[in-house]
């Protein structure tokens, strides 16, 4: 490819975006990568492990991808692409050993619990969750005084969808110490705004369905780590049960990440902008942003992250006429130009009420609404939610 990883680390990541992951130059070569639609490529000696083989095994479309999330993450080794942001989940949480014991976020993303809660009632792991946020509390679960100590630490933050923000630093270095790896889900962030192996994490994990790819238009995941052992067990994991990404979805993601730096530009300084103007309204009983100064996350995401990212959660208030729950869906079913939809990341602001889903933990309030974003204009998505809080007072 024609960026290499020593240059990329000289550049800022807005321009890697742009540059990573193209072919090598030459006079009338193209400047984008090809489609490779092949499931098997032509062999006649023997197989050795750096041969693609078959297409289960490898794709040229998926290396660039690959390629540019490695750059962007700064890890020394290729990412690996799934088929899904669930099947790297997947491939992750093979990294434990049989009974091993899992420390994860209470508040971690609905699918990840409900994998990590399903293999835990089979016996294939032991799950404990904890609030990530409450730094003493996981390092508890960690390494116990009286019970097992923990074998892989997982991290989200800031959470989905409390917005709690974990100190990553401390945590990290804790599960090391208690023996245990760790693994970051940084979907929400992008490698633009939080750094989870400069962290301490030693897996990073994406939906790249999200911001990565940033349409709503492919769902495909991605594992990220500089450890040799652990991407090789990877990307074992991924051959043998064959969740892989198919050619085209790989090929729109590498062309949605080009612009993704001007889009978490927009949508973070927009998010600033409504979470100011939404904790001031009356119907907004509160509001979880991390830029805001009097968040509880606020000082520790100043810590590690650049920027706050661009998803804010508010609690609708009810009244006489409705409880809090049914003012967030009348606001969510008035809104005009904000889409009524589940998923995050796309240049699209979304937005849902997020107890709508059965699966979500009871914890999170039913009143909450879960805001993503987008590119739009912020005085044109501002109307909106203007007006269609409004409506309840009619
Ligand atoms: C969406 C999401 C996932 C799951 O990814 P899919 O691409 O939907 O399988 C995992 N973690 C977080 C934080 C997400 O938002």
């Amino acid at each position: 490819m024609s960026l290499s990883r020593e240059h990329a680390a000289d550049l800022s990541p807005e321009t890697v975006v742009v540059a990573a992951g193209r072919p090598e130059r030459g006079h009338d070569q193209p400047v984008n990568p090809p489609i490779v639609l092949s499931s098997t490529y032509f062999g006649t000696g023997a197989l050795s492990d750096a041969d693609r083989g078959y297409g289960r095994y490898a794709n040229p479309t998926w290396d660039p991808f690959e390629e540019a999330l490695a750059q962007l993450e700064g890890a020394e080794l290729p990412g690996l692409l799934y088929a899904s942001g669930l099947a790297a989940v997947s491939s992750a949480l093979s990294l434990l050993p049989a009974g091993g014991v899992l420390v994860m976020p209470s508040h971690s993303y609905a699918g990840s619990l409900v994998m990590a809660s399903e293999l835990a009632a089979k016996g294939v792991l032991e799950l404990r969750t904890v609030d990530i946020a409450d730094t003493e509390a996981v390092k508890a679960q960690l390494a116990p005084a009286d019970g097992k100590p923990a074998n892989m630490l997982w991290i989200e933050s800031p959470t989905n969808p409390m917005l709690g923000i974990a100190d990553v630093r401390a945590l990290t270095a804790a599960a090391h110490d208690a023996g245990a790896i760790v693994v970051t889900d940084n979907t929400f962030s992008t490698p633009l705004v939080q750094q989870p192996l400069e962290l301490g994490s030693d897996v990073v994990l994406h939906s790249v369905t999200k911001y990565l790819a940033g349409h709503s238009d492919v769902v495909l995941g991605a594992l990220v780590t500089s450890n040799p052992e652990l991407r090789s067990e990877l990307l074992h994991h991924r051959i043998i049960h064959g969740a892989i990404a198919g050619p085209f979805e790989a090929w729109l993601a590498l062309r949605g990440l080009r612009t993704l730096a001007l889009r978490i530009e927009r949508s973070q300084a927009s998010a600033m902008t409504l979470a100011e103007r939404l904790r001031a309204h009356p119907r907004v009983e509160s509001i979880r942003f991390p830029g805001l100064p009097d968040d509880p996350g606020h000082e520790r995401a100043k810590s590690q992250m650049k920027g706050f990212g661009s998803i804010l959660c508010i609690q609708v208030a009810g009244d006489g006429n409705r409880s809090g729950a049914e003012a967030a869906d009348e606001v969510v079913r008035a809104l005009q130009l904000w889409i009524p939809a589940t998923s995050l990341g796309g240049v699209e602001s979304l937005i849902e009420r997020r107890r709508r889903h059965t699966a979500e933990p009871l914890s999170v309030p039913d009143n909450l609404v879960r805001m993503s974003i987008g590119i739009e204009n912020v005085e044109d998505l501002w109307s909106d939610l203007e007006q269609a809080l409004k409506a309840l007072d009619s």
